[in-house]
């Protein structure tokens, strides 16, 4: 039998590795439901490659919408509801991906999870959902997908420490006066990986390091001391653990989320993938200390974790305004750390644990609120 696998954010960075992966084991999968935001044209043609998959448009004002099965973010959710998918790769960008992954759980599928701001958003309320539907949350974000491996080869207990590594990003040499003036275009230029927009502005202030933080502290359940990061720049090594004896193990392929992707839907086994092979002849790699100065946001990221409740949500709520009015020329790069900073600092009831997604929305929402208050009072 064929697993049934649901794609959302099918025609994003994510998605198109994910179709790829289904691609290339057209055997193994069988594509249920396929989902975009607005990108309606990538998502006929995929309607046309797998006339068998149902298709909802997130965004129901687009013209387009009456050619899909489901349109709306109402739409969306009662696609996932209805698609009996086996697995579903949660490839949406941002806070948006919360409630899709919810609903995938009630749904009673398995999640293989790109959007990291599920778990960083709403970690112990999902975890809580999937045991109670007794389905399993799969990582992958490449960091994540790596760690998931080698804590199930040598065991959670005999982990004393999780490295995660980081590229970078392309401004890593950069002075704070270079880095004032840097422009979305070259935020965008990343050095090893191809990814969506937001996530590749992350990766420039160290933003998405920060998210990957929160989000493993959120999957494996180690604490913010026993989680460090390492600048190494060459993307090989997609993270390490170090055991309780000081042995130190690294996942290390070519920065292709098509294998991390291909390895989420065939867990349990273990599969040929003709991704991520890696010739060792030609490769040099380094490692060093991130900077927590230059760019605060990863220093932010562990400030959050550490109070604990709704700050992780405010951090990542303020960080989607601030990289969205970067992007559209409406703010400095280096103000992106400041109004995240700013919204920390005035965060209500940090330390409370939201017991709900609505209550967590509604906290996303206060946050946002403060960070567009921020830049509009600046103005
Ligand atoms: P992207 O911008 O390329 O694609 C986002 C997808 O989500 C698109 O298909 C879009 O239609 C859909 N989408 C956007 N807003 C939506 C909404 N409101 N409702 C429903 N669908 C919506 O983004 P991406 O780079 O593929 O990143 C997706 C997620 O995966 C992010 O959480 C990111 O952090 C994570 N991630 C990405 C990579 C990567 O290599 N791109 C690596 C690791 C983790
Ligand atoms: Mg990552």
């Amino acid at each position: 039998m064929k697993k049934r696998v649901a794609v959302l954010g099918a025609t994003g960075s994510i998605g198109k590795s994910a179709m790829d992966v289904l691609r290339d084991q057209k055997d193994r999968f069988q594509p249920v439901l396929l989902t975009a935001h607005s990108d309606a044209k990538g998502l006929l043609k995929l309607k046309d490659e797998f006339p068998a998959a149902l298709t909802a448009l997130a965004n129901n004002v687009a013209a387009e919408s009456a050619q899909f099965d489901f349109s709306g973010k109402d739409g969306l959710l009662n696609a996932i509801a209805g698609a009996k998918a086996d697995i579903t790769v949660n490839g949406i960008s941002g806070a948006a991906g919360l409630e899709p992954s919810a609903a995938a759980i009630n749904a009673g599928s398995n999640l293989a999870l790109a959007n990291k701001e599920t778990i960083v958003m709403a970690g112990r309320i999902i975890f809580a959902l999937a045991k109670e539907k007794n389905v399993r949350i799969i990582p992958v974000d490449s960091e994540h997908s790596a760690i998931f491996k080698l804590i199930e080869a040598h065991g959670k207990d005999n982990v004393a420490e999780i490295i995660l590594t980081a590229s970078g990003g392309p401004f890593r040499e950069y002075s704070p006066e270079r880095l004032s003036g840097v422009t979305p275009k070259e935020a965008l230029a990343h050095p090893t990986w191809n990814m969506g927009p937001k996530i590749t502005v992350d990766s420039a202030t160290l933003a998405n390091k920060g998210l990957e933080v929160i989000e493993a502290a959120g999957l494996f359940g180690f604490p913010p001391e026993k989680i460090n990061v390492a600048i190494h720049p060459q993307s090989i090594v997609h993270s390490m653990v170090r055991l309780k004896d000081g042995a130190v193990y690294a996942q290390m392929s070519k920065p292709d989320m098509r294998l991390p992707i291909h390895e989420a839907l065939t867990w349990p086994e273990t599969v040929y993938s003709p991704f991520g092979v890696l010739d060792f002849t030609s490769l040099s790699l380094t490692f060093e200390k991130p900077d927590l100065e230059k760019i605060p946001m990863l220093a932010l990221a562990y400030r959050a974790l550490s109070s604990g409740g709704n700050l992780s949500i405010a951090y990542n709520a303020a960080n989607e305004i601030a990289v969205e009015a970067f992007l559209k020329e409406k703010i400095k790069f280096l103000e992106i750390p400041r109004i995240v900073g700013y919204v920390l600092d005035t965060s209500e009831n940090s330390g409370k644990n939201l017991e709900s997604v609505e209550a967590i929305l509604a906290a996303d929402r206060e946050a946002r609120k403060a960070a567009e208050d921020f830049i509009w009072s600046k103005k």
